[in-house]
């Protein structure tokens, strides 16, 4: 099946969900959270895991698969994440990947592909996830593996070597494993009695062919505390970077204006070749600024008729997207207003919440402010609103 990519990613076939298995309860880290729920760079580990997926242009839904026994501390994890509700694991890894299976399953309709990744594996990139999807075009299962480099060695039970062990056609392999879902669901069935490390042992079981795709040492499972102190390091590394944002939208006849996704009734309306949200183009342009990947004109020209009438939506999600797809966060943004009318106040909290939804960031990353120029300048004269915008980001 092929797979064929609008541009800018904004839709993808065929149908691709993954599962990201969030169920285990242990921690080796210490303390009673499961590990999944630790923060690294100020944020679940489960967190950054899930938006990973939910953020990548080939895959239409993820489906977390938790301890219900969790559910809080989830809900918190995943605030303002568009995945589909969790669902209830089982008391093994492999029963939990069975109950999010079964679950897909009776969803009309099922996916083509499913992808199966664990929580605890948090830096896994876009181009991994993309080279997986792509596998199945030509396989029932392709999974990301590293080739090993150490020399390997096997003990005779005492502590002695009784043989080096050819390395040459060994692999590490990794997650996210992606599958054909009616392969892989049957395999799941067929073998539910039986205890395999990973998804991939199952479809190899049943005689799928799974292919190898390049993995990365980034990709790492955080499992010890040395890990948790890893990741923390990583994110902490790279740089800061910061950009900002400008626009001026002139009013028009109409009713209403959309400021930061939010609709507000008005004596006019705001004239633009999409649909005029000068605050979110300021802010857009603003993440593009920080990660140095020109501007809203870049991406979406005005002289393309596509964009006309366009949700801003689409652009400013485009821009946080980058921002992962580089392996990157968003720190904060900043956006101001500049109008005498209307009065944005009572909408404010509003403008927070839907900006930090598209982005997937939280609330308390999200700053909306709104000022008036006095009645001085085009904004004081009633002429039409300014905005601009301060994004800072970080990049690995
Ligand atoms: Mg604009």
């Amino acid at each position: 099946m092929p797979t064929t990519q609008q541009p800018n990613g904004l839709s993808s076939k065929p149908r691709c969900i993954a599962i990201v298995v969030a169920a285990g309860r242990g921690s080796r880290v210490g303390g009673d959270t499961p590990k999944q729920y630790l923060p690294i760079g100020g944020e679940a580990i489960v967190r950054r895991t899930l938006r990973a997926f939910c953020q990548h242009p080939m895959i239409d839904s993820v489906l977390p698969v938790i301890n219900m026994d969790d559910a809080d501390l989830f809900q918190n994890a995943a605030e303002g994440l568009d995945t589909l509700p969790p669902v209830s694991g089982g008391d093994t890894r492999q029963a939990s990947v069975r109950a999010g299976l079964e679950h897909l399953a009776a969803l009309s309709p099922a996916p083509d592909y499913v992808l199966i990744h664990d929580a605890a594996r948090a830096f896994a990139s876009e181009t991994l996830i993309s080279s997986v999807v792509e596998a199945l075009g030509d396989h029932a299962g392709a999974i990301p593996a590293l080739r090993v480099v150490d020399t390997l060695k096997r003990e005779d039970g005492n502590g002695l070597i009784s043989e080096t062990v050819d390395r040459d056609a060994l692999w590490r392999a990794q997650t996210p494993q992606g599958f054909r879902f009616p392969e892989i669901l049957a395999a799941h069935r067929t073998f539910a009695s039986e205890s395999l490390t990973d998804d991939s042992a199952l479809a190899e079981r049943a005689g799928l062919v799974v292919s190898l795709v390049e993995g990365e040492e980034s990709n790492v499972k955080i499992t010890t505390p040395e890990d948790i102190a890893a990741a923390n390091e990583t994110l902490v590394q790279g740089e800061a970077r910061t950009g900002q944002g400008f626009d001026v939208h002139r009013f028009c006849d109409g009713d209403a204006v959309t400021l930061c996704g939010v609709t507000i009734p008005h004596s006019h309306g705001l004239e633009g070749h999409s649909d005029a949200d000068v605050a979110m183009h300021a802010l857009t342009d603003a993440l593009l600024g920080a990660l140095a990947e020109g501007d809203i004109g870049t991406h979406f020209p005005p002289s393309d008729a596509q964009w006309r009438g366009t949700d801003s939506e689409v652009f400013l999600k485009f821009a946080a997207d980058r921002v992962s797809g580089r392996n990157g966060r968003i720190i904060n943004v900043d956006v101001t207003i500049i109008c005498e009318t209307p009065k944005i106040g009572t909408y404010r909290a509003a403008m927070t919440e839907r900006l930090a939804e598209i982005m997937a960031i939280t609330n308390d990353r999200v700053s909306v402010k709104a000022t008036t120029t006095e009645k001085l300048g085009f904004t004081g004269r009633g002429e039409g609103i300014a905005a601009q915008a301060i994004a800072t980001i970080r990049l690995p």
